[in-house]
């Protein structure tokens, strides 16, 4: 029998009213399916720090699911980010996943996604490492923090990538997670390489359900995620038949999860983009039922 595997479910922060119901309306859908843990992003440079932090604590007052909240270096001081870290802790969130974050998009077409051109606060945490140092100093969070496969764009090398995420183990961080990724061998790969390299901290795969094509593959070339071939040609000429998008997407995402799961990976991170229903359909297809549902079963 196949193993099924834990999940956990990324949302970001809301904007509006309608972002609001959409949010909600996906986390009632996916919240009986018992996640591990769910998270919420924080948005380029800090500007969603008020957002994220009512959203996180929303969640898991009213599903009591474990929230963890991001939390990025960017644009801020030491003290800043301590007192952000402080009030989580306070308002009972006890996971925090650590990261770089990048400068907001400059009209050059500099900063943004994939991050070329950040430049650290000067009195604030300069990368992850630092943040996560500093996080142990605040409290006993548990701590996540980044991994990419296929390499961070900004990163002189692979090794001196997979040198940093091992310094962000040894910091304190306990599970990386990674970058969404569609090459699963550069995944197994990237796994073996950090386990070869003293990284005892789980490498969680991040799976991205698509919902919009190009806009996966505009996010994956600034994130260094290869779109290999045979997976663009199944989207190809798809823009306009969603129905028929959505199922080849769901297909695809659960073929990548159970070749994962068949090679020893037992915690799946989804990349929701608040959305529920492929995340629910591929969930079912690795066999999560909601509780409710399970429970009516036996
Ligand atoms: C699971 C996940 C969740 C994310 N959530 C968010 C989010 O909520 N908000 C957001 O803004 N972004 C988010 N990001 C994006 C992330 O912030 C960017 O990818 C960022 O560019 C790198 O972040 P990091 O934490 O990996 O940085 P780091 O681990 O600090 O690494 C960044 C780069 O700097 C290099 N580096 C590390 N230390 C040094 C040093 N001392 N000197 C020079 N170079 C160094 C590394 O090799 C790497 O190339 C997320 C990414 C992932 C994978």
């Amino acid at each position: 029998m196949t193993a099924v595997p834990s999940v956990s479910f990324e949302f970001f922060p809301p904007k509006g009213e309608k972002g609001e119901e959409a949010l909600w309306a996906s986390i009632r859908r996916l919240a009986p399916l018992g996640p591990a843990f769910v998270s919420v992003t924080y948005g380029a440079g800090g500007s969603t720090r008020e957002r994220t932090h009512a959203t996180v604590t929303r969640i898991q007052a009213e599903t009591g699911i474990p929230a963890a909240a991001h939390l990025t270096c960017v644009a801020a001081t030491r003290e800043e980010i301590d007192a952000i870290a402080r009030a989580y802790w306070e308002a009972g969130i006890r996971h925090i996943v650590a990261l770089r974050g990048d400068p907001p998009p400059n009209a050059d077409g500099t900063g943004g996604l994939g991050g070329r051109g950040y430049v650290p606060h000067p009195g604030g945490y300069a990368y992850a490492v630092d943040l996560v140092e500093g996080l142990r100093r605040v409290a006993d969070f548990e701590i996540s923090v980044a991994a990419f496969p296929e390499t961070h764009p900004e990163a002189p090398s692979a090794d001196v990538d997979l040198d940093n995420l091992k310094r962000k183990c040894d910091a304190g961080a306990t599970r990386a997670i990674t970058q969404f990724f569609f090459d699963d061998d550069a995944f197994l790969r990237f796994r073996d390489r950090a386990a070869a390299a003293g990284i005892r901290a789980p490498i969680v795969p991040g799976i991205l359900p698509i919902t919009n094509f190009a806009k996966a593959v505009e996010f994956g070339e600034k994130c260094n995620c290869a779109i290999p071939a045979w997976f663009a040609e199944l989207f190809d000429g798809l823009d306009g038949d969603p129905e028929t998008r959505q199922m080849v997407a769901a297909k695809v995402a659960v073929d990548q999860c159970r070749r994962l799961v068949a090679e020893g990976v037992d915690h799946v991170h989804f990349y929701t983009l608040n959305r529920s229903e492929l995340t629910v359909a591929i969930c079912r297809m690795l066999g999560i039922r909601p509780k409710a549902d399970a429970a009516a079963a036996a």
